[in-house]
């Protein structure tokens, strides 16, 4: 199986769980794998496939989909077909032919084929090893993409009861799950599921303010790399991306309201990297297989946790680190609800007003967002600190706050407790506003005392002092804030407070953190390669990452690989694609070494 996976698929190791899985599918037997995007499902039916005689049928929901897992998989150098609308009936001829006289490992098709009786005759005409079921959950009306042609899969089942039969998701609910096994009759039924945890995703929230200008910052620090921006109105996604385009960033609005024609183009950009960002509302979903996407950005906030998950998990699916940035307003709730109230069943509305309040809290909660996220799938995190969302990085060391934290609640209540934070901190930082010269505030002796604090860091402690009860809120649309009882035992007592030490640029410490994960590449070699790579893949019209993944291209600008031989041990490189890259990518790395002086370094493998 070693000897397969690193000839075929240039990988060296399995991902946890995809031997065992391996295995139970060569025994025969059924499963539905339930693990995170970027876990590696796809092997688990493609190598089987490989082990097996016959044709292994996978099941898929998107044209779009197939096409790059076919491509994918004929430069790797495996037979692999699909039949779907896109192909003309001579085409779909062929592949009848083809799978008939044995020549196809893996055959991809659409669930509403299933319906068909050529199909059927076809089928009957098949010798079948395996049948993958993809995105499985769209069978069930319980997930949030249920497809009604998924039903047509127990023609499937029926037509081929002892074959075993796989099915694979990356979202599921318990109660998915559960409709998952019976409407697939899996058995035994086995399931093998992963932890919900994306380790190498970051997740940050910030208060909407500057809310294009944070946009810009945090896509600056993605030059060149693709990133997906999702906002509530599809009006949204056009401004921004207009706005993008000026300031030289090329993007594209996505939503339903476009022809599925301009959808498709703009789809097709994004995954050849000819488009660099996708602002998109939550249309652009299934479907969005690129590997390589480093930010997801909330521009306005989603609708609820599993939204949240579901979009923040386009990110970084071949493991690299990325970033996703969650942008809150209260301006944002009120948009949600307006939706929410045009519901017609109430309990509907019931539900969605939670699920709504749950990402609030989400936002605005001091505590680890990456466990907050695993809370809510119902798993814990095993660390306290996962070191890579804006809570855990800031609150590594703490600070003797006593005087600022005084300052700060005598401020609420000498002008009333009636003001948010925003007033709060203008008082201390002595701001001249209107509305404060109105209410005569700037004559209170704690104006202007915290001139020298930044309104950022005021804030900070403030939202601290709510977590740790020494503040209130009062909810409503200008949520206001109170002195607990808590606060104003502390105010009268000689008590010192310590809290977590604010860090202006709140990505420092992951930039750091990064460097020391990741392999140290020459960015300049890295560059070129992508250019190459973005050469062959446009001459052979297919995206780039079909070409050679991210983490193959950075192995490359570290070790320099300058022989066929050591080009082989690079992550990513089978026998295929050494044949068919390998003299290609060798030359840039050779004359990129050559000019610098730079020595081949040898595998730690
Ligand atoms: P999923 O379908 O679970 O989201 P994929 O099948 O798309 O995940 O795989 C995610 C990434 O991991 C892909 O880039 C894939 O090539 C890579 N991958 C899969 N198996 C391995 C492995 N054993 N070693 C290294 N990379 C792997
Ligand atoms: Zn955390």
């Amino acid at each position: 199986m070693l000897d397969l996976l690193k000839s075929y698929f240039g990988y060296d190791s399995f991902k946890p769980l995809q031997e065992e899985i391996i295995r139970h599918t060569l025994d025969k037997k059924d499963s539905l794998v339930t693990m995170s995007t970027g876990s590696g499902k796809s092997l688990c039916y493609q190598l089987p496939a490989l082990m097996m005689d016959g044709v292994t049928l996978v099941v898929s929901p998107l044209i779009s989909l197939m096409k790059d897992q076919v491509d994918a998989l004929r430069e790797n150098g495996i037979a692999a077909e699909y039949i779907n609308s896109s192909l003309s009936d001579e085409e779909i001829k062929r592949v009848y032919k083809d799978a008939r006289s044995g020549q196809i490992k893996l055959l991809y098709i659409a669930p509403e084929r299933l319906a068909s009786l050529n199909f059927k005759t076809f089928l009957s005409s098949l010798k079948i090893s395996l049948i993958a079921v993809d995105e499985a959950h769209c069978i069930s009306e319980w997930g949030h993409e249920f497809r009604p042609n998924y039903r047509n899969l127990h023609i499937l089942r029926e037509a081929l009861p002892n074959t075993p039969l796989i099915a694979l998701t990356a979202t599921a609910t318990s109660a998915v799950r559960k409709d998952i096994v019976e409407q697939l009759k899996i058995r035994p039924n086995k399931i093998f599921s992963s932890s919900f945890n994306r380790p190498n995703l970051s997740y940050s929230t910030l208060p909407k303010r500057a809310a294009f200008e944070t946009l810009l910052n945090r896509l600056s620090k993605h030059k060149d790399e693709s990133a997906i921006i999702y906002t509530i109105s599809r009006k949204d996604t056009e401004k921004l991306a207009k706005n993008l385009n000026k300031n030289g960033i090329k993007a594209l609005p996505y939503h339903a309201g476009l022809t599925p024609e301009v959808r498709k183009k703009t789809h097709e950009k994004f995954l050849h990297d000819r488009v660099q960002v996708i602002a998109a509302t939550v249309a652009f979903g299934m479907g969005i297989d690129k590997p390589n996407i480093r930010l997801v950005f909330h521009y306005d906030m989603p609708k609820s946790i599993e939204n949240y998950y579901q979009e923040t998990g386009r990110a970084g699916r071949d493991g690299l680190p990325s970033e996703c940035v969650l942008l809150y307003s209260y301006g944002d709730k009120i948009k949600h609800e307006f939706f929410i109230n045009q519901l017609e069943s109430s309990t509907e509305k019931q539900i969605s007003q939670t699920k709504l309040e749950q990402v609030l809290e989400f936002c605005d909660s001091l505590s680890c967002r990456r466990a907050f996220l695993l809370n809510y799938f119902g798993e814990t995190l095993k660390t306290e600190n996962c070191e890579s969302c804006d809570i855990c990085l800031n609150t590594q060391e703490t600070v003797d706050s006593t005087i600022i934290t005084q300052k700060i609640l005598s401020a609420v209540i000498k002008t009333g407790e009636r003001f948010g934070l925003n007033y709060i901190a203008a008082i201390l930082r002595g701001s001249k506003r209107q509305q404060i010269e109105k209410f005569g505030h700037d004559q209170l002796s704690v104006f202007g005392i915290s001139a020298e604090v930044s309104e950022d860091e005021l804030k900070y402690i403030m939202r601290q002092l709510i977590a740790k009860k020494f503040l209130a809120k009062q909810p409503g649309e200008y949520p206001t804030i109170y002195v607990s009882n808590l606060g104003k035992k502390f105010l009268n007592s000689e008590d010192s407070v310590m809290l977590p030490i604010f860090v202006p640029t709140k990505t420092t410490k992951s930039n750091k953190k990064r460097a020391q994960n990741e392999l140290d590449y020459d960015q300049s070699l890295f560059e070129k390669l992508r250019m190459l790579r973005k050469k062959i893949a446009d001459e052979k019209g297919v995206p780039p990452f079909i070409i050679f993944g991210d983490i193959s291209l950075r192995e490359m600008s570290y070790y320099f690989p300058q022989s066929l031989e050591s080009f082989a041990e690079i992550s990513g490189v089978g026998a295929t694609k050494l044949e068919q890259f390998g003299k290609a990518f060798i030359k840039t790395i050779k004359s990129h070494a050559e000019e610098h002086g730079l020595p081949e370094k040898s595998f730690p493998r």
